[in-house]
Protein backbone atom coordinates (compact mmCIF):
# COMPACT_ATOMS: atom_id res chain seq x y z
CA UNK A 1 0.00 0.00 0.00
CA UNK A 2 1.24 3.35 -1.04
CA UNK A 3 1.97 6.03 1.95
CA UNK A 4 -0.55 9.10 1.98
CA UNK A 5 1.43 12.13 0.52
CA UNK A 6 2.61 14.33 3.09
CA UNK A 7 3.74 18.13 3.25
CA UNK A 8 6.99 18.62 1.93
CA UNK A 9 9.09 20.69 3.99
CA UNK A 10 13.15 20.03 3.12
CA UNK A 11 14.54 20.54 -0.15
CA UNK A 12 15.54 16.71 -0.37
CA UNK A 13 11.57 16.35 -0.33
CA UNK A 14 11.37 18.99 -3.13
CA UNK A 15 13.94 17.45 -5.16
CA UNK A 16 12.14 13.99 -4.87
CA UNK A 17 8.90 15.71 -6.09
CA UNK A 18 10.71 17.11 -8.95
CA UNK A 19 10.21 20.98 -7.29
CA UNK A 20 13.61 21.81 -6.64
CA UNK A 21 16.20 23.04 -9.24
CA UNK A 22 19.16 21.03 -8.92
CA UNK A 23 21.89 23.63 -9.86
CA UNK A 24 21.08 26.22 -7.43
CA UNK A 25 20.60 23.67 -4.33
CA UNK A 26 23.52 26.45 -2.31
CA UNK A 27 20.92 29.28 -3.23
CA UNK A 28 17.82 27.03 -2.17
CA UNK A 29 19.35 25.78 1.04
CA UNK A 30 20.26 29.13 2.31
CA UNK A 31 16.44 30.68 1.42
CA UNK A 32 15.18 27.66 3.20
CA UNK A 33 17.36 28.73 6.20
CA UNK A 34 16.19 31.76 6.12
CA UNK A 35 12.24 31.44 5.13
CA UNK A 36 9.84 28.55 6.21
CA UNK A 37 9.29 26.01 3.72
CA UNK A 38 5.81 23.60 3.43
CA UNK A 39 3.86 23.13 0.41
CA UNK A 40 1.07 20.64 1.21
CA UNK A 41 0.19 17.63 -1.29
CA UNK A 42 -3.21 19.44 -2.04
CA UNK A 43 -0.78 22.21 -3.49
CA UNK A 44 2.55 19.73 -4.76
CA UNK A 45 -0.45 18.17 -6.52
CA UNK A 46 -1.25 21.34 -8.58
CA UNK A 47 2.24 22.08 -9.69
CA UNK A 48 2.85 21.58 -13.52
CA UNK A 49 6.51 20.11 -13.57
CA UNK A 50 6.72 20.87 -16.91
CA UNK A 51 5.97 24.29 -16.85
CA UNK A 52 8.80 27.12 -15.66
CA UNK A 53 6.14 29.48 -14.88
CA UNK A 54 3.71 27.84 -12.91
CA UNK A 55 1.56 29.98 -10.92
CA UNK A 56 1.16 27.66 -8.10
CA UNK A 57 5.05 26.47 -8.11
CA UNK A 58 6.34 30.05 -7.95
CA UNK A 59 3.66 30.87 -4.51
CA UNK A 60 4.97 27.82 -2.62
CA UNK A 61 8.66 26.42 -4.12
CA UNK A 62 11.69 28.79 -2.92
CA UNK A 63 12.88 30.92 -5.57
CA UNK A 64 16.80 32.01 -5.25
CA UNK A 65 15.24 35.32 -6.03
CA UNK A 66 14.24 35.54 -1.98
CA UNK A 67 17.95 36.33 -1.30
CA UNK A 68 17.95 39.55 -3.61
CA UNK A 69 16.66 42.08 -0.15
CA UNK A 70 15.55 45.46 -1.44
CA UNK A 71 16.54 48.76 0.28
CA UNK A 72 12.87 49.40 0.76
CA UNK A 73 11.74 45.92 2.12
CA UNK A 74 11.38 45.22 5.31
CA UNK A 75 10.94 42.61 8.33
CA UNK A 76 7.51 43.99 9.56
CA UNK A 77 6.09 45.87 6.38
CA UNK A 78 2.49 46.55 7.70
CA UNK A 79 3.84 47.43 10.95
CA UNK A 80 2.36 44.68 13.36
CA UNK A 81 4.53 45.64 16.15
CA UNK A 82 4.06 49.12 16.33
CA UNK A 83 0.66 48.25 16.94
CA UNK A 84 1.22 45.21 19.57
CA UNK A 85 -0.12 46.11 23.06
CA UNK A 86 0.26 42.65 24.50
CA UNK A 87 1.75 39.37 22.55
CA UNK A 88 -0.57 38.06 20.20
CA UNK A 89 -2.24 41.45 19.73
CA UNK A 90 -1.96 43.97 17.08
CA UNK A 91 -4.80 46.71 17.72
CA UNK A 92 -4.18 49.06 14.65
CA UNK A 93 -8.18 50.35 14.07
CA UNK A 94 -10.57 51.52 17.05
CA UNK A 95 -13.11 48.83 16.34
CA UNK A 96 -11.34 45.69 15.77
CA UNK A 97 -8.13 43.58 16.99
CA UNK A 98 -6.17 40.73 15.25
CA UNK A 99 -5.29 38.28 18.16
CA UNK A 100 -2.13 35.76 16.28
CA UNK A 101 -3.17 32.60 18.14
CA UNK A 102 -0.30 30.71 16.44
CA UNK A 103 2.53 31.20 14.01
CA UNK A 104 2.31 27.85 12.04
CA UNK A 105 0.70 27.72 8.32
CA UNK A 106 0.20 24.81 6.26
CA UNK A 107 1.68 26.37 3.42
CA UNK A 108 4.25 28.64 3.67
CA UNK A 109 3.58 31.58 0.64
CA UNK A 110 7.32 32.79 -0.50
CA UNK A 111 5.31 36.16 -0.52
CA UNK A 112 4.06 36.13 2.91
CA UNK A 113 4.47 39.75 4.86
CA UNK A 114 4.46 38.13 8.11
CA UNK A 115 7.62 35.56 6.59
CA UNK A 116 10.20 37.28 9.28
CA UNK A 117 7.85 35.61 12.47
CA UNK A 118 6.11 32.60 11.33
CA UNK A 119 7.15 28.97 10.72
CA UNK A 120 7.60 25.81 12.49
CA UNK A 121 9.83 26.82 14.82
CA UNK A 122 7.16 29.94 15.66
CA UNK A 123 6.18 29.10 19.74
CA UNK A 124 2.37 29.33 20.29
CA UNK A 125 1.23 31.68 22.58
CA UNK A 126 1.54 30.23 26.33
CA UNK A 127 -1.56 29.56 28.34
CA UNK A 128 -0.44 33.17 30.25
CA UNK A 129 0.06 34.92 27.12
CA UNK A 130 -3.42 33.10 25.48
CA UNK A 131 -4.86 34.88 28.87
CA UNK A 132 -3.60 38.19 28.60
CA UNK A 133 -4.71 38.54 24.96
CA UNK A 134 -8.11 37.46 26.40
CA UNK A 135 -8.08 40.04 28.84
CA UNK A 136 -7.25 43.00 26.78
CA UNK A 137 -9.98 42.22 24.31
CA UNK A 138 -12.40 41.86 27.16
CA UNK A 139 -11.24 45.05 28.95
CA UNK A 140 -11.23 47.29 25.62
CA UNK A 141 -15.28 47.63 25.40
CA UNK A 142 -14.57 49.57 21.53
CA UNK A 143 -13.65 45.76 20.18
CA UNK A 144 -16.74 45.27 18.13
CA UNK A 145 -14.63 42.31 15.92
CA UNK A 146 -11.52 39.94 16.35
CA UNK A 147 -10.01 38.88 13.68
CA UNK A 148 -8.13 35.93 14.13
CA UNK A 149 -4.60 35.28 12.01
CA UNK A 150 -1.52 34.06 12.62
CA UNK A 151 -0.21 31.84 10.68
CA UNK A 152 -3.03 30.36 9.83
CA UNK A 153 -6.00 29.82 12.81
CA UNK A 154 -7.41 26.30 11.04
CA UNK A 155 -3.96 24.69 11.69
CA UNK A 156 -5.05 24.54 15.29
CA UNK A 157 -7.28 21.71 16.31
CA UNK A 158 -11.32 21.97 16.51
CA UNK A 159 -10.49 21.37 20.65
CA UNK A 160 -8.38 24.64 20.30
CA UNK A 161 -10.41 26.39 18.21
CA UNK A 162 -13.49 25.83 20.30
CA UNK A 163 -12.13 26.80 22.98
CA UNK A 164 -10.76 30.33 21.82
CA UNK A 165 -14.03 31.13 19.90
CA UNK A 166 -15.91 30.05 22.91
CA UNK A 167 -13.67 32.50 25.59
CA UNK A 168 -14.01 35.01 22.99
CA UNK A 169 -17.99 34.54 22.74
CA UNK A 170 -18.29 35.03 26.19
CA UNK A 171 -16.81 38.29 25.67
CA UNK A 172 -19.86 40.89 25.08
CA UNK A 173 -18.42 43.36 23.46
CA UNK A 174 -16.72 41.13 21.01
CA UNK A 175 -19.90 40.74 18.23
CA UNK A 176 -17.82 39.65 14.93
CA UNK A 177 -15.33 36.56 14.87
CA UNK A 178 -13.27 36.63 11.64
CA UNK A 179 -10.90 34.03 10.53
CA UNK A 180 -8.26 34.34 7.91
CA UNK A 181 -6.82 31.39 6.35
CA UNK A 182 -5.75 29.56 3.60
CA UNK A 183 -6.18 25.91 5.07
CA UNK A 184 -9.48 25.22 2.91
CA UNK A 185 -7.29 25.31 -0.19
CA UNK A 186 -3.86 24.29 1.35
CA UNK A 187 -5.74 21.41 3.12
CA UNK A 188 -9.21 21.15 2.54
CA UNK A 189 -9.66 17.77 4.13
CA UNK A 190 -9.34 19.82 7.54
CA UNK A 191 -11.97 21.66 6.95
CA UNK A 192 -14.31 18.83 8.96
CA UNK A 193 -17.72 18.82 10.21
CA UNK A 194 -16.31 19.16 14.13
CA UNK A 195 -13.84 21.66 13.32
CA UNK A 196 -16.54 23.31 11.19
CA UNK A 197 -18.98 23.82 14.56
CA UNK A 198 -15.78 24.38 16.67
CA UNK A 199 -15.70 27.96 14.51
CA UNK A 200 -19.76 28.68 15.40
CA UNK A 201 -20.71 30.71 18.63
CA UNK A 202 -24.31 31.34 19.55
CA UNK A 203 -25.48 34.68 18.98
CA UNK A 204 -21.82 35.80 17.32
CA UNK A 205 -21.58 36.10 13.33
CA UNK A 206 -18.49 34.05 12.46
CA UNK A 207 -16.99 35.25 8.90
CA UNK A 208 -14.09 32.79 7.33
CA UNK A 209 -11.76 34.79 4.87
CA UNK A 210 -10.41 32.60 2.41
CA UNK A 211 -6.73 33.70 0.75
CA UNK A 212 -6.42 32.39 -2.62
CA UNK A 213 -4.24 33.97 -5.41
CA UNK A 214 -5.47 31.58 -8.61
CA UNK A 215 -8.60 30.02 -9.86
CA UNK A 216 -6.86 26.89 -9.90
CA UNK A 217 -6.53 26.95 -5.83
CA UNK A 218 -10.24 26.44 -6.02
CA UNK A 219 -10.54 22.28 -6.77
CA UNK A 220 -13.01 20.31 -6.29
CA UNK A 221 -12.05 19.18 -2.88
CA UNK A 222 -11.15 23.41 -2.09
CA UNK A 223 -15.23 24.20 -2.74
CA UNK A 224 -16.35 21.17 -1.02
CA UNK A 225 -14.38 22.68 2.33
CA UNK A 226 -15.50 26.33 1.58
CA UNK A 227 -19.17 24.73 1.25
CA UNK A 228 -18.87 22.52 4.14
CA UNK A 229 -18.29 26.13 6.11
CA UNK A 230 -21.14 28.48 4.01
CA UNK A 231 -23.59 25.75 4.62
CA UNK A 232 -23.19 25.35 8.09
CA UNK A 233 -24.03 29.49 7.99
CA UNK A 234 -20.26 30.96 8.12
CA UNK A 235 -20.33 34.01 5.41
CA UNK A 236 -16.62 33.49 3.17
CA UNK A 237 -15.52 36.42 1.52
CA UNK A 238 -11.81 36.27 0.38
CA UNK A 239 -8.27 37.88 0.07
CA UNK A 240 -5.85 37.89 -2.86
CA UNK A 241 -2.28 39.12 -3.20
CA UNK A 242 -2.11 40.66 -6.72
CA UNK A 243 1.18 38.64 -7.85
CA UNK A 244 3.83 39.03 -10.59
CA UNK A 245 3.61 35.81 -12.73
CA UNK A 246 0.33 34.35 -10.54
CA UNK A 247 -2.35 36.37 -11.34
CA UNK A 248 -1.26 40.19 -12.89
CA UNK A 249 -3.07 39.51 -16.10
CA UNK A 250 -7.07 40.35 -16.69
CA UNK A 251 -7.89 36.90 -17.62
CA UNK A 252 -6.78 35.18 -14.63
CA UNK A 253 -7.33 37.63 -12.45
CA UNK A 254 -10.95 37.71 -13.28
CA UNK A 255 -11.11 33.78 -13.80
CA UNK A 256 -10.25 34.27 -9.97
CA UNK A 257 -12.59 36.40 -9.03
CA UNK A 258 -15.08 34.61 -11.36
CA UNK A 259 -14.38 31.40 -9.15
CA UNK A 260 -14.38 32.80 -5.91
CA UNK A 261 -17.91 34.24 -6.89
CA UNK A 262 -19.31 30.64 -8.15
CA UNK A 263 -18.12 29.27 -4.84
CA UNK A 264 -20.39 31.62 -3.03
CA UNK A 265 -17.28 33.55 -1.82
CA UNK A 266 -17.25 37.37 -2.22
CA UNK A 267 -14.23 38.44 -3.32
CA UNK A 268 -12.91 41.13 -0.08
CA UNK A 269 -9.32 42.42 -1.12
CA UNK A 270 -6.79 42.26 -3.63
CA UNK A 271 -3.62 43.57 -1.59
CA UNK A 272 -0.66 45.07 -3.70
CA UNK A 273 2.44 43.08 -2.54
CA UNK A 274 3.96 44.16 0.49
CA UNK A 275 7.52 45.27 1.28
CA UNK A 276 8.23 41.76 2.69
CA UNK A 277 11.89 40.96 2.44
CA UNK A 278 12.98 39.24 -0.66
CA UNK A 279 9.84 39.46 -2.12
CA UNK A 280 10.33 41.91 -5.10
CA UNK A 281 10.64 39.09 -7.87
CA UNK A 282 6.55 39.04 -7.16
CA UNK A 283 5.29 42.58 -7.01
CA UNK A 284 3.79 44.27 -9.71
CA UNK A 285 3.42 48.25 -10.00
CA UNK A 286 0.90 50.13 -8.19
CA UNK A 287 0.28 51.37 -11.96
CA UNK A 288 -0.13 47.65 -13.18
CA UNK A 289 -2.85 46.98 -10.37
CA UNK A 290 -4.94 49.65 -11.36
CA UNK A 291 -4.86 48.98 -15.47
CA UNK A 292 -5.77 45.40 -14.09
CA UNK A 293 -8.45 46.77 -11.61
CA UNK A 294 -10.32 48.84 -14.75
CA UNK A 295 -9.83 45.87 -16.68
CA UNK A 296 -12.14 43.96 -14.37
CA UNK A 297 -14.77 46.20 -13.84
CA UNK A 298 -15.61 46.84 -17.89
CA UNK A 299 -15.45 42.85 -17.72
CA UNK A 300 -17.16 41.53 -14.56
CA UNK A 301 -20.15 41.16 -12.62
CA UNK A 302 -20.16 43.73 -9.72
CA UNK A 303 -19.97 40.43 -7.23
CA UNK A 304 -16.25 39.73 -8.39
CA UNK A 305 -14.87 43.32 -7.72
CA UNK A 306 -12.87 43.41 -4.69
CA UNK A 307 -10.87 46.44 -3.38
CA UNK A 308 -7.29 47.13 -4.42
CA UNK A 309 -5.83 47.84 -1.01
CA UNK A 310 -2.06 48.91 0.13
CA UNK A 311 -0.89 48.74 3.82
CA UNK A 312 0.65 51.49 4.00
CA UNK A 313 4.25 50.64 6.04
CA UNK A 314 4.83 51.47 9.35
CA UNK A 315 1.50 49.99 10.40
CA UNK A 316 -0.68 53.30 9.36
CA UNK A 317 -3.51 50.73 8.20
CA UNK A 318 -5.11 49.46 4.88
CA UNK A 319 -6.19 52.47 1.90
CA UNK A 320 -7.84 51.40 -1.09
CA UNK A 321 -5.51 52.15 -4.14
CA UNK A 322 -7.68 51.48 -7.58
CA UNK A 323 -8.38 53.58 -9.97
CA UNK A 324 -10.36 57.33 -9.60
CA UNK A 325 -13.04 57.48 -12.12
CA UNK A 326 -14.12 60.79 -10.94
CA UNK A 327 -12.17 63.85 -11.87
CA UNK A 328 -13.20 67.63 -12.16
CA UNK A 329 -12.78 69.64 -15.35
CA UNK A 330 -11.46 73.23 -15.60
CA UNK A 331 -14.94 74.82 -15.17
CA UNK A 332 -14.76 72.26 -11.60
CA UNK A 333 -17.78 70.66 -13.15
CA UNK A 334 -17.85 66.61 -12.14
CA UNK A 335 -16.49 64.00 -15.18
CA UNK A 336 -17.67 60.07 -14.21
CA UNK A 337 -15.61 57.86 -16.53
CA UNK A 338 -17.03 55.02 -17.47
CA UNK A 339 -16.26 51.12 -17.39
CA UNK A 340 -15.07 51.86 -21.65
CA UNK A 341 -13.16 54.72 -20.79
CA UNK A 342 -15.56 57.72 -22.18
CA UNK A 343 -15.87 60.56 -19.74
CA UNK A 344 -19.31 62.05 -19.20
CA UNK A 345 -20.39 65.22 -17.56
CA UNK A 346 -22.57 65.03 -14.20
CA UNK A 347 -24.38 66.24 -13.89
CA UNK A 348 -25.26 66.14 -17.71
CA UNK A 349 -25.27 69.23 -19.67
CA UNK A 350 -29.03 70.62 -20.65
S1 LIG B 1 -0.95 31.59 4.77
FE1 LIG B 1 -0.74 33.78 5.29
S2 LIG B 1 0.56 33.84 7.12
FE2 LIG B 1 0.79 31.78 6.19
S3 LIG B 1 2.55 31.95 4.81
FE3 LIG B 1 0.75 32.41 3.56
S4 LIG B 1 0.56 34.66 3.67
FE4 LIG B 1 1.91 34.03 5.35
Amino acid sequence: MNAAPKTLRHLSELSEAGLADGEKQAALERVAAQYAVAITPAMAALIDRTDPHDPIARQFVPDAAELDRQPEEMPDPIGDDAHSPVAGIVHRYPDRVLLKLTGVCAAYCRFCFRRETIGPGAKPLTPRQRDAALGYIAAHPEIWEVVLTGGDPLVLSARRLKQAIARLAAIPHVKVIRVHTRVPVADPARITPELVRALKAPGKATYVVLHANHARELTDAARGACARLIDAGIPMLSQSVLLAGVNDDPQTLGALMRALVECRIKPYYLHHGDLAPGTAHLRTSIERGQELMRAIRGRLSGLCQPSYVLDIPGGHGKSPIGPDYLSRDDAGRYRIEDFNGALHCYPPPK
